[in-house]
């Protein structure tokens, strides 16, 4: 996690906040003369996969769980969630919605002279208005989001900090957060990630196991093997059993005595 001195609070204008954002931040592809070293950073690692990747499709198979192709833009903006019209049926504005931003993504996806095309030129062949489209990509989002300016040739490229990653010569991933709180929740959930991958994998688990009526005794079987089978391990841990070191040590001897009444000696 990266510190930025001199960022804007929280509650400070979407003028400070875009002007900091695109001082910070950038989508695009660096020149490849200009600039070598960062046009290889971005173009092998800052780039999406137009193949998209396994987990992408992880949540639903319609849509990249990333977003990708992002959104393109002739300036950057702060995207707020939208409700429907007063008066608009709210579940037909918003397929009308979903219509408008798969109609551009096919399109940026399907172009092959992307490159060539303006993003005025993007939404006239897809029939909508730039207002349109943002309209209908503030009905498809839950928070609010800040959507750089983005030629339809850089739909691909994550977001990077140009400073950081020449310094880290590698992947990052910036994003722009205007709530605190979802600061925490991001570092908690993050730290607690395979936590929570385990715990979807023992629901699934569990799930399986009464759909197949099994008894409580298989059941706990079922469970415990899954659970000893896919627990996730650290690298540093990986290489300790992997190579036999020890991975603990006592100076002292501990022997466990059952001394209550009822237990079995
Ligand atoms: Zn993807």
């Amino acid at each position: 996690m990266v510190w930025i001195k001199g960022a804007p609070p929280p509650e400070a204008s979407d003028e400070d906040h875009i002007a900091f954002f695109e001082k910070v931040v950038s989508c695009s592809i660096p020149d490849a003369d200009e600039d070598p070293e960062l046009h290889e950073i971005v173009t092998s690692v800052h780039c999406h996969s137009k193949h998209h990747s396994r987990t992408c499709f992880k949540r639903r198979d319609d849509e990249c769980r990333f977003g990708y192709p992002l959104p393109i833009a002739t300036s950057t903006f702060v995207l707020r969630p939208l409700s429907a019209p007063r008066g608009v049926n709210e579940k037909k504005w918003k397929e009308k919605a979903a219509k408008i931003v798969k109609s551009v993504k096919d399109f940026v996806t399907e172009t092959k002279d992307i490159e060539s095309y303006s993003v005025k030129d993007v939404l006239a062949a897809c029939n909508v208005t730039e207002d349109k489209y943002r309209e209908a990509l503030g009905a498809l989002c839950r928070r609010d989001q800040l959507i750089l300016k983005r030629d339809p040739s850089e739909v691909w490229v994550n977001f990077y900090c140009p400073k950081l990653i020449r310094f880290w010569n590698g992947n990052t991933d910036c994003q722009y957060i205007f709530n605190p709180h979802a600061v925490a929740k991001y570092c908690v959930s993050y730290t607690a990630k395979a936590e929570k991958e385990m715990g979807d994998l023992m629901r699934k688990a569990q799930y399986e196991a009464r759909s197949g009526n099994m008894d409580a005794v298989e059941e706990l079987r079922h469970l415990g093997d899954i659970y000893l089978t896919h627990r996730q391990v650290s690298i540093m841990e990986a290489i300790y059993r992997l190579t036999h070191m020890e991975l603990k040590h006592f100076t002292r001897e501990v022997i466990f005595i059952p001394v209550d009444d009822s237990s079995y000696r």
